[in-house]
């Protein structure tokens, strides 16, 4: 097929999320895990190819120059147009990533205005006058204000935005009164803006039908910058102009007749919730930091532990805490230490248990299934059914025919696991 849309999204959980989002729109998508190598075919039968990158808490040049390549492979296949995602709660830091790879990546495409929207009604997250809210708080009173690595503190995306970019160069804000009237006025508001020598712009989104009009008021920009739900008006934009045609964007996976096993490192509300409810349905293992460090958990036993129990399954592992106990292992270890250490727990888990012939796994966390999907060596993933808004079932093409759900956070409702596990026909 040909490349019409190129990816760049900054974790693995939010690459699955846009990938779901561009298929359920009619887009045949392959996701990456990492750059593919300079030689690597674009995928035949995809339009879209979304680049996994595990960017978001790296350091500010690394996330840069990765996000270079990618895009730079995107572009050597003749993408049409560059999408970078990020997290729909604007996971980063006053000094982290999200400013500096959107500059690099306008100026890669060409340098013209590019709009900043992480907006996704569907999971409660809007963003009105500029400022992101997740449910009924502002982001920085949400319980992101507690995330163990991106701790969010300012719900005023222009300001924050601002920071990041070290006010080298203006951000704008399009507001709903405008986007309510429709792509005609926010495009006509896009180019007033950069006539005006603005590069950047925050857009307000309330309802998938603002992220409909935004999305075709996007269609001649280079880059669009955004959560996952601000690119389902793209594919619509490839049909109109006859690039597109009308195809089936996801592919139908079975449940495999072999062992399943949860693995949670994320310590939102959400995944807290979901834990819960699933220790009470099977044997489940809590991961503590501390234990790790001392020696006093070690890998193996947690392999041995999971492997007895994951036939007939499902079995769960889990780090997931409260702020109070991961703020106690930080104390003791300092963040990168402590959540390195889960990281390494649950990839080394996954890696013994499909050793050992597991072959459906779902994963709760962004970093958490970035640190899993490197275990166990998983280049690309085709998409699946969705489980919930965000979340769909993908099957691994190498290795071949793992079936995987890869969740972030703060997705989903208490039962996800469950009810994941029992969807497949
Ligand atoms: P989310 O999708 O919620 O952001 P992530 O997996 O991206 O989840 O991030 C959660 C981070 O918290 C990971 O780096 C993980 O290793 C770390 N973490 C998990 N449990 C603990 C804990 N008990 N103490 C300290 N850090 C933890």
């Amino acid at each position: 097929m040909e490349p019409l849309l190129g990816c760049i999204a900054d974790d693995i959980t939010g690459a699955t999320d846009l990938a779901l989002m561009l298929g359920r729109n009619g887009m045949p998508v392959v996701q990456t895990i990492g750059c593919p190598a300079k030689d690597t075919p674009w995928p035949d039968e995809a339009a879209a190819v979304v680049i996994a990158l595990k960017s978001r808490t790296a350091p500010v040049k690394a996330a840069v120059a990765d996000s270079l390549a990618a895009c730079g492979w995107l572009q050597a296949h003749g993408v049409r147009q560059i999408f970078f995602k990020y997290c729909s709660t604007f996971d980063s830091t006053p000094t982290g990533n999200i400013g500096p790879v959107a500059a690099a990546l306008r100026e890669a495409t060409g340098g013209g205005i590019t709009i900043f929207c992480p907006a996704f009604p569907a999971n409660r997250r809007t963003v009105y006058q500029g400022h992101l809210f997740v449910a009924e708080r502002l982001l920085s009173e949400s319980s992101m204000r507690d995330h163990p690595l991106t701790p969010m503190a300012d719900a005023d995306l222009v300001r924050f935005l601002g920071r990041q970019l070290r006010g080298e160069a203006a951000v704008g804000a399009i507001g709903y009164a405008i986007v309510e009237q429709g792509a005609a006025q926010i495009r006509r508001e896009l180019a007033r803006l950069e006539r005006a020598g603005v590069p950047y712009v925050v857009v307000d989104a309330l309802n998938d039908r603002h992220l409909a009009s935004i999305g075709r008021a996007c269609a001649d920009l280079a880059l669009v910058t955004g959560g996952s739900a601000v690119a389902m008006g793209l594919p619509g934009n490839y049909r109109s102009a006859g690039w597109l045609p009308a195809t089936e964007g996801l592919v139908a996976i079975d449940r495999p007749p072999g062992p399943a096993a949860v693995l949670a490192g994320s310590c939102s509300v959400a995944t807290r919730g979901q834990v819960a409810h699933m220790a009470a349905r099977c044997p489940a293992l809590k991961v503590d930091p501390l234990r790790l460090a001392d020696g006093r958990q070690r890998i193996e036993e947690l392999v041995a532990w999971a492997a007895e129990r994951m036939t007939p399954g499902p079995v769960l592992v889990y780090a997931s805490a409260t702020p109070e106990e991961v703020a106690a292992a930080q104390r003791k270890l300092g963040p990168d230490r402590a959540g390195r250490l889960i990281e390494e727990a649950l990839a080394g888990v996954a890696r013994g248990l499909w050793r050992q012939g597991l072959q459906q796994l779902i994963v709760a966390g962004g970093e958490t299934s970035g640190a899993v999907l490197e275990a166990l060596n998983v280049k690309a993933l085709k998409i699946g059914p969705e489980i919930e808004p965000g979340v769909p079932w993908t099957v691994s093409t190498s290795p071949d025919g793992l079936v995987l759900a890869l969740k972030s956070g703060n997705f989903g409702q208490p039962d996800f696991f469950s009810r994941a596990l029992e969807m497949l026909p």
